[in-house]
């Protein structure tokens, strides 16, 4: 099998899964507990927090552990929101991923917020001086995707954190796609807040994170026993928590050689593809390894063909990718990615998503090339 969906998912790494195991079995205390297995559960809770305050480079009090980028995306956006409303004026992109969307909708919705949503170019990148005429008195939060999961568009955070910072509104990123591939400098990017998800980085399903810098308020979406100081009830997964410290601590090492090392097997990968089949359209940002694409993300449409014709004709050959996103539960819709960046929407319907790992190799990259040319001629010659 190659597999190159780690856009969609990881497998849990050998060290994470050793530091997670004494949390499963002998210390499996609940941190909240007044006794000595409840106060081993919480020193090792503290102890994950203050790792990712490390790597984040913000204060441990401004970790909140949550269940993963979908429940810190809603976190986030509805908790400050809701917490110090300026105004009732959100400000967006036109291609988050659903859980920022969908929050967004939520509290216009429920709560009749107006939304203001970025367009995106022709490569999916957002525009600044677009971004500054947005921005109001009465805008309470700006959230902006760091990196897309479908096309790898990486958007100018630092420079939108600065915009937002002289308008007094705060700034949430969904950095979900950009662990292990671009710097989380909390104080570098500027940000007020940041998702992550530790199944995105080598951690188990089922953990993640927000960072909220500082005092900031933040309304509960999930009420209850009032863990992780109020922000989020539910007792703590504490396994989980240790294994995201160390998978962050793992992805933040050799970062920077891993995007570079990556990128120009991803750039000789691309080019071997469209030599192959020059039909292909290359979708989202332009290669080069610059700083507006995610290293490790190569994302085509192929006109004539079907997404999921090429996907089966690629798993017979035990090559693992995605159909556009893998994010929406059993979704036909078109990707409200590929229409954002003026991709036709029959054509969208052919797109996929090849998304690496620090592991692929150029022999893989070469191997999945020329399946995807035997593929491509199977599902054109089937529909023609
Ligand atoms: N945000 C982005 C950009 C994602 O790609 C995903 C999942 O693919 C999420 C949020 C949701 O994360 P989780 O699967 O941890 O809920």
């Amino acid at each position: 099998m190659i597999f190159l969906d780690s856009a969609a998912t990881t497998p849990v790494r050998r060290e994470v899964l050793e530091a997670m195991w004494p949390l499963l079995t002998g210390d499996f205390g609940n941190p909240s507990s007044h006794h000595e297995l409840g106060e081993s559960a919480k020193r090792a809770l503290d102890a994950a927090r203050t790792s990712v305050a490390a790597s984040l480079g913000c204060r441990a009090s401004d970790v909140v552990f949550t269940s993963g980028g979908t429940e810190s995306d809603n976190l986030a956006i509805k908790g400050l929101a809701l917490a110090e409303p300026r105004g009732r004026h959100i400000v967006t992109s036109a291609i988050e991923h659903e859980a920022v969307l969908e929050s967004v909708d939520y509290l216009a919705r429920i709560h009749g917020f107006e939304v203001t949503v970025l367009p995106v170019d022709a490569h999916g990148l957002i525009n600044l001086d677009e971004a500054r005429d947005a921005l109001r008195p009465d805008t309470t939060l700006c959230t902006v995707m760091y990196a897309n999961n479908e096309i790898g568009a990486v958007q100018p955070i630092a420079a939108l954190a600065e915009l937002c910072r002289a308008q007094g509104v705060p700034l949430h990123t969904d950095a979900v796609q950009a662990a292990g591939w671009l710097p989380l400098d909390v104080a570098g990017l500027g940000v007020a807040a940041l998702s992550l998800s530790g199944h995105k980085l080598g951690a188990p399903k089922g953990i993640g994170v927000l960072m909220v810098k500082g005092r900031r308020s933040l309304e509960p979406v999930l009420h209850g026993g009032g863990q992780e100081r109020g922000k989020r009830s539910g007792t703590e997964n504490v396994a989980g928590a240790v294994g995201f410290a160390h998978a962050l601590v793992l992805a933040e090492t050799d970062r920077a050689e891993r995007a570079v090392r990556i990128a120009q097997l991803r750039d000789d990968f691309v080019a071997d593809v469209l030599a192959r089949v020059p039909a292909a359209i290359f979708t989202g940002p332009a290669l080069a390894a610059t700083p507006t694409r995610l290293p490790n993300n190569a994302s085509f449409c192929f006109p004539g063909t079907s997404g999921e014709s090429l996907l089966l004709e690629l798993g017979r050959a035990g090559i693992i990718c995605s159909a556009g996103s893998a994010c929406a539960v059993g979704s036909d819709d078109v990707s409200h990615v590929l229409t954002a960046i003026g991709i036709d929407e029959a054509i969208a319907q052919t797109a996929v998503r090849f998304s690496l790992s620090g592991d692929t190799t150029a022999e893989q990259l070469a191997t999945v090339a020329a399946e995807i040319e035997t593929a491509y001629r199977a599902v054109r010659s089937l529909s023609g």
